[in-house]
């Protein structure tokens, strides 16, 4: 099954006189249960293939299927319905919420949905299980290390069970041990199933996934070319 195609997709941006290629004629297809990563060093159009891929920005030109979904014909209201059903985010600042405990932060994309609350609470536990912090559910993100806070928002990404994880430099703030261990837990999920989509500048993190695409003025080519 294909969970995500892309063709022939453009965005660009006016910069004054000057019209940046932002992504340029994107072809990507991505199976259902793939670990890609996308890797490619700075303003080469990462966190814009990244918005495009989450259903945050639509592109200019070109199509984008998710699962099934036709992207690029959506209004913005039904193009948000997507994003929360079929995306789990995972960010390089984990966005966890400061005064919620681990548990309550797990449970927040159920709360969007109008799950009820014992539900909500079951599913979150059990997520945080699956991420080796059901110990931790009551404390705080500041109570938490780097590295449990970003198994806690791994956590909150999988409650909604989404089609896709979308990883935007998940190691980004943590040290080399603690993303060693954040990646492996990513091939953990992978293995049971999940599709996972990683962006990063960083060649050793991309390695871990089991595809590598690289991306360069907009442009992109299969394997590792940094
Ligand atoms: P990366 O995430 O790899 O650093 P970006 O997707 O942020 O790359 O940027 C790709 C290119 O598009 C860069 O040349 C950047 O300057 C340009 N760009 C991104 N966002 C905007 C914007 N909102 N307005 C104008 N140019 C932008
Ligand atoms: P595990 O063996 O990892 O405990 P589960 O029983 O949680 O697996 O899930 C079984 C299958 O259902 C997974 O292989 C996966 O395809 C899908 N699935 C379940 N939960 C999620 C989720 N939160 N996100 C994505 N896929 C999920």
């Amino acid at each position: 099954e294909v969970m995500i195609s892309m063709s022939k997709i453009e965005k660009t941006y006016k910069l004054g006189d000057n019209i940046v290629h932002a992504l340029d004629h994107i072809d990507l297809t991505i199976e259902e249960g793939a670990f890609v990563s996308i890797v490619g060093p700075s303003g080469s159009g990462k966190s814009t293939l990244m918005n495009m891929m989450g259903c945050l920005d639509k592109p200019d030109g070109g199509e984008y299927t998710l699962g099934g979904s036709h992207i690029d014909r959506l209004k913005d209201r039904d193009l948000a319905e997507i994003r929360n059903r079929k995306i789990g985010f995972i960010f390089q600042n984990f966005n966890l919420l400061g005064k919620l405990t681990a548990v309550e932060n797990v449970e927040m994309p159920l709360l969007y949905r109008g799950v009820k609350a014992k539900i909500r609470r079951a599913r979150a536990l059990e997520c945080l299980k699956l991420v080796g912090l059901e110990e931790r559910a009551t404390h705080l993100p500041n109570q938490l290390s780097g590295g449990q806070q970003q198994r806690v928002a791994i956590a909150r990404a999988l409650a909604g069970e989404p089609q896709i994880l979308l990883a935007d430099e998940p190691t980004g703030a943590l040290d080399s041990k603690t993303s060693e261990d954040i990646m492996k837990l990513l091939t953990t999920l992978n293995n049971s199933g999940r599709t996972i989509v990683l962006i990063t500048h960083d060649l050793n993190v991309a390695r871990k996934a089991k595809r590598t695409v690289s991306i360069r003025d907009g442009r992109l080519q299969e394997g590792e070319h940094i």
